[in-house]
């Protein structure tokens, strides 16, 4: 086979819901990118119930759909809001509340399957002409020079460029071959997913109930199901997944102290092993890392994918403010790493201190874990602050601000 050489200023590898974001955030850009997807980025909903996959979407996300015009191709498949979250733990008395009436707000965020933020993210990328998306894709072989950044396709193709970006996942080729290294943990914990029916109606809240065992969430979707996620032990997500339908529900309305009446109906079960992890280096010269790839985290907080369209908002901006021919340097790339590494420092020790706090039935942590829960609950300053990080409105230190994207203005400013 002959070799094709093809040249583009940035190549995206990995075009899940963040790799696709940050192609659609380039788009129209003085910037020509490739998205290369493994995938066949064929993004379609069941015939029948809900994707087992669902992604709490922040307001802060949403704005940065709504600016890159692609929340209009969400809306109009499938989203369910949420105007509350409660959270409470099953030994003992601790409940925090939020409500978005609280600190103004129409909704806390909206419940959305990943494949509803896929298939409108693709639907968008078709309109811009500066964006090539290649699907099916596999590199043969990564190498990075001075010069430049080569991509070898196995289908003999060759991509020449000034900035490769790794949106490839918690199991990031890139990042592996490059020698990255990442601080974490496994959490020895498996998510089981679902959807499912409840008797009663969900109230458009976000509920979770922490158990011994781990935490248990019911989030709202459409029609009055709710979208489980279950951490728990991997022997006991075994049994979970592999229980009948009947048994399952009955073990389900149990665990979560039938608040929503009884468990009526339940879709297909799936696991997914947990870990948490946060890579040392974001960038190196003509390499950056963005969304799972760069940090993994547990779903208890739903906050991996919003982490992600965070990072997007902030690499497109410094990228936007730079010539073409310096987007590989490290000092442009060094501004988007201090800019996201101090969030990702605090998110470092927010799942530290939640994996000490929950991950023991020691007496005392439990009275520390009750007693801080429902003094947070009391102290409105300190309830506003969180719901409003929970939302991703809070800017970072670093910058001072929220990126222009999450703010819901525009990359650069139209004359
Ligand atoms: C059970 C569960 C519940 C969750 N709930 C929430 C939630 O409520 N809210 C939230 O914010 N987050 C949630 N998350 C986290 C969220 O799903 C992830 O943070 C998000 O999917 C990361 O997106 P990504 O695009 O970075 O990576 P991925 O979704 O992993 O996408 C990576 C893409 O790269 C492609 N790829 C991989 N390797 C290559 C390669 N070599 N070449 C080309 N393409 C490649 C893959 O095919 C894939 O399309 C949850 C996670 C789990 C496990």
């Amino acid at each position: 086979m002959s070799e094709q050489i093809v040249k583009a200023d940035i190549v995206i590898v990995g075009g899940g819901m963040v790799g696709a974001t940050l192609a659609c955030a380039l788009g129209d850009s003085h910037l020509s990118v490739i998205l290369l997807e493994a995938g066949s980025g064929e993004y379609t909903l069941p015939d029948k119930g809900y994707e087992l996959r669902v992604s709490a979407i922040t307001r802060a996300s949403q704005r940065i759909f709504e600016t890159l015009g692609v929340w209009p191709g969400i809306e109009s498949r499938r989203i369910s809001p949420y105007r509350d979250m409660h959270v409470w733990d099953a030994s003992g008395s601790g409940v925090i509340h939020f409500d978005s009436a609280d600190i103004g707000e129409a909704t806390l965020g909206h419940i959305i399957e990943n494949n509803v933020i896929t298939a409108a993210l693709y639907e968008r990328l078709s309109s811009f002409e500066n964006i090539e998306v290649i699907k099916n894709c596999h590199t043969e072989s990564i190498s990075i020079s001075a010069e430049n950044a080569s991509l070898a396709l196995k289908n003999g193709k060759t991509i020449k460029t000034s900035l490769i970006i790794g949106a490839d996942g918690s199991r990031s080729s890139i990042r592996q071959q490059f020698d990255i290294s990442v601080r974490g943990w496994d959490y020895d914990h498996t998510a089981v997913v679902t959807y499912v029916k409840t008797e009663k109606d969900h109230q458009e809240t976000a509920w979770q109930r922490f158990l011994p065992s781990g935490p248990l969430a019911f989030l709202p979707l459409p029609d009055n199901y709710s979208s489980i996620v279950w951490s728990t032990r991997p022997d006991h997500a075994k049994e979970l997944t592999s229980m009948t339908d009947d048994t399952f529900c009955s073990a389900l309305s149990t665990a979560f102290e039938h608040t929503l009446g009884d468990v009526i109906e339940c879709g297909p079960r799936a696991g997914f092993p947990l870990r948490f992890f946060v890579a040392n280096e974001y960038v190196r010269p003509r390499l950056a890392l963005v969304g799972d790839a760069a940090h993994t985290i547990h779903p208890l907080a739903g906050q991996g994918v919003n982490l992600g369209l965070a990072d997007v908002a902030s690499l497109a901006e410094v990228l936007m403010a730079a010539d073409a021919n310096v987007i590989g340097d490290m000092n442009v790339l060094r501004r988007y790493e201090r800019w996201r590494k101090a969030d990702s420092m605090s998110l470092f020790i927010a799942m530290d201190s939640l994996k000490r706090l929950f991950g023991t039935e020691h007496l005392a942590v439990k009275w520390i874990r009750n007693f801080g829960m429902s003094l947070t609950n009391r102290i409105g300053p300190v309830k506003n602050h969180l719901v409003r990080s929970a939302m991703g409105m809070n800017s970072n230190p670093v910058e001072g601000r929220l990126p222009r994207l999450s703010q819901g203005l525009p990359l650069v400013d139209r004359q």
